[in-house]
């Protein structure tokens, strides 16, 4: 394995093996070029999610487009505990901020759940999935957060995977510390956080039905919803996940 380290590190979709030629995609290529000035011969690092990390070098590099040289592989892939990040869509500030601090807080998949509450009413999943790309890049993981489509908090509990515990951030309402209940359930697991307004009370009545689900708390104090999510996200990592 190598060690030299390189500034800039990109994922990318190709297969990572030495030896092979990368092509990228004109972002990365514009990034490259009018960014970070590169040259051919400049050092970067590479993942894709499955190969683990390799450093490789820019071989060429035009405008809408860049040759990357694989050399060695630097990290052999890991996988990140299972955990879902359920979350009502929030404005773009507050969401720009979600999406980057889910990603360095490990989440594996990102479901937006539209609420009664929610005052967001169009997602853009593709601008969604290139911040989380960005911030996988940025904060040296080896996968990157999978995105879903946004969908009604009833159809996403209909088709709930009974098998997966559901914690349910559940402000307001007498529940146990997400700490105690994440300690219990271990992983595979998801949390849901609801939009600034708050869950309805029928969507809470709905929640504490539900066998999968378990009512968490996260303190006594009401938090933003980007807020409780890193709150959650990182309790979780601390007592089921790899924070340990
Ligand atoms: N406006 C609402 C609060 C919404 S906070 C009210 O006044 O009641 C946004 C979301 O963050 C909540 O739906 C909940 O999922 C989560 N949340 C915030 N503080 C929390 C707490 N102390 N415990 C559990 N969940 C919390």
């Amino acid at each position: 394995m190598e060690t030299t380290k390189s500034k800039c590190r990109l994922f990318v979709a190709a297969e990572l093996d030495a030896g092979a030629t990368i092509e990228t995609d004109p972002g990365h290529a514009h990034y490259l070029r009018a960014v970070l000035r590169g040259k051919p011969g400049d050092p970067v690092t590479l993942f894709n999610g499955r190969d683990g990390e390799w450093s490789a070098e820019i071989a060429a590099l035009a405008k809408t487009s860049a040759q990357l040289t694989v050399r060695a592989q630097r990290r052999p892939q890991t996988v990140s505990p299972d955990l879902t990040l359920c979350f009502a869509p929030l404005k773009k500030a507050a969401l720009d901020v979600l999406i980057v601090k889910a990603t360095e807080l490990g989440a594996t998949r990102l479901k937006p759940v539209f609420t009664d509450h929610t005052d967001v009413t169009r997602l853009n999943t593709e601008r969604i999935a290139a911040n989380l790309r960005e911030a996988a890049e940025q904060c040296e993981r080896l996968d990157v957060p999978a995105i879903d489509d946004g969908r009604r908090l009833e159809d996403l509990l209909r088709d709930w995977p009974r098998e997966r515990p559901l914690l349910a951030c559940a402000a307001r309402r007498e529940a146990p510390s997400i700490g105690t209940v994440a300690s219990e359930v271990g992983a595979p697991a998801a949390i849901l956080v609801g939009p600034e307004g708050g869950f309805a009370e029928r969507e809470l009545d709905l929640l504490a039905e539900l066998p999968f689900v378990h009512p968490v708390g996260l303190g006594p104090r009401i938090l933003r919803a980007e807020t409780a999510a890193i709150t959650a996200l990182a309790c979780w990592q601390a007592v089921a996940g790899d924070f340990r």
